[in-house]
């Protein structure tokens, strides 16, 4: 059985990650999406709420579960006995990103592989702070966003 794990912030989900966790789900047996807790990074969703959000928004795909994780990667992924991360890339700076955390992630355990998917072209401008920075501006977030996610950033906006 093949688990690939699905790092990220997620704060909060976008289309754009969804995408990427259906994709996925079709290669892998497991996919876990998980939240990289890091308390130096400021956050609009807390990671409770983060993880509610998005076991909404993948509730129809029934080989993906949702974690959250403190401390490296390379540990959590060792952890859940898988040797594979899925990650994102949208254009060239997110690749070269990607391709030092990567890097990074090999350095630290040599046995991970680093599985990287295109955006799709549909999806490939759509960010977690692009979407709250238009929420925050009352933009109709909706379009890129699953529905639950919409309605929690909807609830954030009016009690801004
Ligand atoms: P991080 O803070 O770890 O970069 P994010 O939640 O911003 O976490 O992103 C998690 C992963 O999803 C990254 O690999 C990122 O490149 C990818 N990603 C983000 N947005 C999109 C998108 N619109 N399409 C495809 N991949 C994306």
């Amino acid at each position: 059985m093949k688990t690939a794990v699905y790092p990220g912030s997620f704060d909060p989900l976008t289309n754009g990650h969804l995408n990427i966790i259906t994709r996925a789900s079709a290669i892998f047996d497991h996919v876990i999406v998980a939240i990289g807790t890091n308390p130096s990074k400021k956050s609009l969703f807390s990671v409770s709420e983060r993880m509610d959000l998005i076991k909404e928004s993948t509730d129809h795909l029934t080989n993906v579960s949702v974690a959250s994780y403190s401390g490296l990667t390379a540990e959590f992924v060792k952890a859940q006995h898988t040797n594979i991360v899925v990650r994102g890339t949208r254009d060239s700076r997110d690749f070269v990103y990607e391709q030092e955390i990567a890097n990074l992630n090999g350095l630290l355990d040599e046995q991970i592989e680093t599985i990287l998917l295109f955006a799709n072209r549909d999806y490939e401008l759509i960010s977690s702070s692009m979407v709250k920075e238009i929420n925050s501006f009352g933009g109709d977030v909706h379009k890129f966003v699953p529905a639950p996610v919409a309605r929690a950033l909807q609830g954030r906006r009016d009690h801004a």
